[in-house]
């Protein structure tokens, strides 16, 4: 389909475009309406490239992803170098930055007591999201 050649420098400065969108947006939004967001800052970005680029961030992990009630993805920006933990849906794969203070505490505490060192964690949660189906490929159809 899209047959001509890329333009690397352009396809950069749009992707920097939705970054600077979606870092300025106040929690999650959508592809659309990240999308008017940069019309409305008079960035020329497409919409197929907001939807292409968001889909990028999400496979570098650089963005949250929910889902909204009608199925549609939700995206904020994932602040760099915090460290925190995510519920990822194993249909979809939305994530979600969950609360873990009681992981913190209880690291601290193993250090504490243990005197080991800058000891370093890591901790993922999947599940199913709200929007996806439990069963996949259970075959029986409704
Ligand atoms: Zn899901
Ligand atoms: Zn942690």
């Amino acid at each position: 389909m899209y047959g001509t050649s890329r333009r690397e420098t352009r396809s950069t400065r749009q992707r920097a475009a939705v970054r600077e969108a979606l870092r300025g947006a106040d929690g999650f939004v959508s592809a659309p309406a990240l999308h008017t967001l940069l019309a409305a800052g008079g960035a020329a970005v497409g919409l197929t490239t907001v939807y292409r680029t968001l889909r990028l961030f999400e496979e570098t992990g650089r963005v949250d992803v929910t889902r909204d009630g009608s199925g549609g993805r939700l995206y904020r920006w994932r602040p760099a170098g915090e460290h925190r933990h995510y519920l990822v849906c194993r249909g979809c794969g939305a994530s979600l930055a969950v609360d873990a203070e009681v992981v913190e505490r209880w690291v601290t505490e193993v250090m504490e007591e243990s005197g080991y060192r800058a000891v370093a964690h890591t901790l993922e949660l999947s599940g199913w999201c709200a929007e996806c189906p439990e069963e996949h490929g259970s075959g029986t159809a409704g």
